[in-house]
């Protein structure tokens, strides 16, 4: 038995599934969970020794690569004053100074301690600013686990909101209305007739909670219109995409600017953070200024500030994202190659260092049902594949990938050899 495969079965015993978090288990792909115990760089090492090209990054927080040396210096610095005050510091203005300045639609904002926190208060306030109740949210987009987000469509496009967890009551969900991603035309109708109840429209502006979908040319701008016109506060959910797919984020990436953002994942540079923030009209309906009452014991703590702190300054260098987005593309264009050269029908998505992979015939996969028609099965044992052959990729069809600025020639060789074998045994099967 590996170290892991025991590790797993002691934690089943204490921990629901043996995991924290579901998607850890392996349950998709199969097999038993890698339990890690180290990483630097572009790598992860498991507990059986073995090290692996990380495509996961914990997912998404290590732009930087692992461990990162200046990263945690700053946080053995902070160490060495306090782990939590509970009081103001220094460093939460600092933080804030720094995201409203990269990204220009923050005029003001708020830290919490993780992406759920961080949609859950947005949409709070989206209520209570507009004084309705209603909220549409995507097909296949993940905002965090509270309950109003926990909602998936009914069979019709107007079906009121079905909890897609047990635990969410139907009175709550009845206020979730879900539609199909990339469809405007879905929006300009449920909003036409029911604008007027419906308080926010969340989206994660590239989808990366069902593997990886861009939005439609012309999507993002059509949903900043239709918001426009029937007064709803459009959120995007840029705790994947924020600082990854460009420094000022999806917003930036794709010239629309929100009236609200969250953030979670990088803006923590691995440390548990969110933060959500906006128009300054919205933003001051918080509470002590406003009656929306948000709030949090761990909220802007002082090593999480640190570390956040820390990767944004380090990510803001020219040339940053560019170099993060060439890896990405050279690693897509090599697996491409490597996939027709075996014959396999192979799709990837990418928005820089934002990736999806897909055993499909599809010439792009732009819909919710697209992801759901790749082969499932076949990237399961290309997972497993790419695991012997020394590459972590996210253990899920339906999860983004995640490329750092740690992952250079070294690595993409790695992969590629990797991904050469897997490609010519999945065609041996
Ligand atoms: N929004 C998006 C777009 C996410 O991808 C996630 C988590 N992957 C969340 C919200 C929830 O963040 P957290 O897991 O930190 O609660």
């Amino acid at each position: 038995m590996s170290r892991s495969e025991t590790l797993f079965a002691n934690a089943q015993n204490r921990i629901p599934g043996g995991v924290n978090s579901p998607v850890r288990a392996f349950r998709s792909v199969g097999g038993t969970p890698l339990f890690f115990k180290h990483a630097e760089g572009a790598y992860v090492t498991d507990e059986d020794d073995k090290r692996y090209v990380d495509y996961v990054g914990s997912w998404g927080p290590m732009i930087l690569g692992h461990s990162h040396p200046e990263v945690l210096e700053a946080v053995r610095n902070q160490l060495q004053h306090g782990l939590s005050y509970g009081a103001p510091t220094a460093m939460e203005t600092e933080m804030a100074e720094l995201v409203c300045s990269l990204v220009p639609s923050m005029e003001m904002m708020r830290m919490v301690s993780s992406g759920t926190e961080a949609t859950m208060s947005a949409i709070r306030l989206a209520r209570g600013y507009t004084g309705r109740d209603s909220i549409i949210k995507f097909e296949g987009c993940y905002h965090g686990h509270s309950d109003s987000l926990l909602v998936k469509a009914g069979s019709g496009a107007l079906t009121q909101g079905v909890p897609s967890s047990a635990g969410v009551p139907a009175a709550f969900a009845k206020h979730t209305l879900t539609l199909p991603f990339n469809d405007l035309g879905a929006v300009e109708q449920m909003l036409a007739e029911v604008g007027s109840e419906v308080a926010c429209i969340i989206v994660e502006p590239v989808a990366g909670n069902m593997n990886c979908v861009p939005p439609a040319p012309g999507y993002l701008q059509g949903l900043r219109e239709q918001c426009d016109k029937h007064g709803v506060v459009l959120i995007f959910d840029e705790v994947m995409t924020g600082f990854r797919v460009a420094l000022g984020g999806a917003q930036a990436h794709y010239g629309v600017t929100p009236d609200l953002t969250t953030f979670g994942k990088i803006i923590g540079g691995g440390m548990p953070v969110g933060c959500f923030g906006g128009k300054r009209a919205i933003m001051e309906c918080i509470a002590p200024l406003g009656p929306v009452y948000q709030a949090g014991t761990l909220s802007g703590n002082p090593l999480a500030m640190a570390a956040g702190l820390t990767t944004l300054k380090l990510i803001k260098r020219a040339g940053f994202h560019e170099e993060l987005t060439a890896y990405t593309t050279r690693m897509l264009q090599g697996l491409k190659e490597r996939a027709a050269a075996a014959g396999i029908p192979f799709v990837t998505t990418q928005v820089g260092g934002m990736f999806g992979l897909y055993f499909s015939e599809a010439d792009d996969i732009v819909t919710f049902d697209d992801v759901m028609a790749s082969d499932a099965d076949r990237f399961k044992r290309f997972f497993h594949l790419m695991l012997t052959g020394g590459v972590y990729l996210a253990p899920s069809a339906f999860e983004a990938g995640f490329t750092s600025i740690a992952h250079g020639e070294k690595e993409l060789q790695l992969t590629l050899e990797a991904a050469e074998r897997a490609f010519a045994q999945l065609k041996s099967v």
